[in-house]
């Protein structure tokens, strides 16, 4: 069911199976499979997925590879209410560990903000992250075209760049590091520094050995029409063509809420097992939160194994036999 300001008090009464923390591919495939492991779950998510911004999901086994990442998501949301689960779109807050129960702190409202709690005995956080982008004075300029040939993710979108002329934007110079994967699709690469950050002469000989240039000056802005960047004007004026970008200026990790649960993670990246446990027996994390590939397969792929992992230890905990869903053993009252 999609929640509501207005249908909360009952969800708020019940301890969850699991609550799913992101509402992206990893957590709509867990949301999926856990409803058809008759378990219940809410997903929570404030919206705007990393795969929101993909505007053609290139590699993705039996579908179109035009297909729009919101495309995606509208069809896994409303497969997972058909199967009877609740959604609530807002975002959470923090996480509080009391034992056998979480409770999921959710920000209500925008302006005077109030705060509910909902309970669960299991979690999955799919949270995602979100690419940092080039900065121009007119971030428009930057939004017209990230997503379209301002790429973000050379996994996904290096067949795109085959023999063609490549900028890279970096923000220091291990991240131009991907100029050495990229030439395997391109040799016609351009790095940018934006005159954010010192190059070394070590890498410098390296970047002359494969013939790839180097702009160490401010960029003004990005050229081009209909969402399609054709080049770069420099501060100075002068511009330089390309047929084009990608980003390689790090991420945001949606997890704040996670911070008072002492997770193991490798930099900001949550350490899994095989069936994307975090080092908390009871958390489980999918997608691009934890390490791996930042994939849209590997999302979906991670949200049924974590639901499968959390069914299996259910089953374990209660026996074979399911609880019949009209005794209500899970409202908190009880
Ligand atoms: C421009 C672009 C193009 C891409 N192209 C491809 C491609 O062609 N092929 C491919 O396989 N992959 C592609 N990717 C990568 C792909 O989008 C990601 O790997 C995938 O979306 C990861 O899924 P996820 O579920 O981990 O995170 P997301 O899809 O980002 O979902 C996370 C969700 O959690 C929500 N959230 C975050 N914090 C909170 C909070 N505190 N409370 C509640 N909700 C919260 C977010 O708003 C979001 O809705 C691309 C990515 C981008 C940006």
């Amino acid at each position: 069911m999609q929640l509501s300001k207005q249908v909360l008090q009952e969800p708020m009464n019940k301890i969850y199976d699991t609550i799913v923390i992101g509402g992206g591919v990893g957590g709509l495939s867990a949301g999926i499979y856990l409803q058809r492991y008759l378990l219940n779950s809410l997903i929570i998510d404030k919206g705007k997925a990393r795969s929101f911004w993909m505007q053609e999901l290139h590699n993705y086994l039996g579908l179109p590879p035009d297909t729009q990442g919101r495309t995606l998501l509208k069809h896994g949301k409303d497969h997972y209410l058909s199967l009877g689960g609740d959604l609530l779109n807002r975002y959470v807050e923090e996480v509080i560990d009391t034992g056998s129960i979480f409770e999921v702190k959710v920000k209500i409202g925008r302006q005077n903000s109030t705060y509910k709690i909902f309970h669960t005995k299991y979690l999955i956080a799919a949270s995602g992250i979100i690419d940092n982008l080039p900065f121009v004075d007119n971030m428009q300029n930057v939004y017209d075209y990230a997503g379209y040939n301002l790429h973000v993710c050379l996994i996904c979108d290096g067949y795109e760049m085959a023999d063609k002329r490549v900028g890279i934007f970096g923000r220091n110079e291990r991240s131009l590091e991907v100029a050495f994967s990229l030439g395997w699709f391109t040799p016609y690469i351009t790095l940018f520094t934006q005159d954010m950050f010192e190059i070394s002469s070590q890498f410098r000989d390296r970047l002359w050995e494969h013939e790839y240039k180097l702009v160490e000056k401010p960029i003004s802005k990005f050229l081009g029409a209909n969402h399609q960047m054709t080049g770069v004007q420099m501060m100075d004026g002068s511009v330089i063509e390309l047929d084009a970008g990608l980003v390689s200026m790090g991420s945001q990790f949606h997890s704040a809420y996670l911070s008072g649960l002492n997770l193991q993670t490798q930099g900001e990246t949550l350490v899994t097992d095989q069936i994307c446990r975090t080092s908390h027996p009871r958390i489980f994390a999918v997608g691009d939160l934890k390490l791996g590939l930042n994939q849209v397969v590997v999302a979906a792929s991670d949200g049924a194994i974590a639901a499968t992992g959390i069914w299996r230890d259910i089953r374990r905990e209660r026996g074979v036999k399911r609880r019949p869903s009209n005794i209500d053993s899970s409202i908190l009252a009880s």
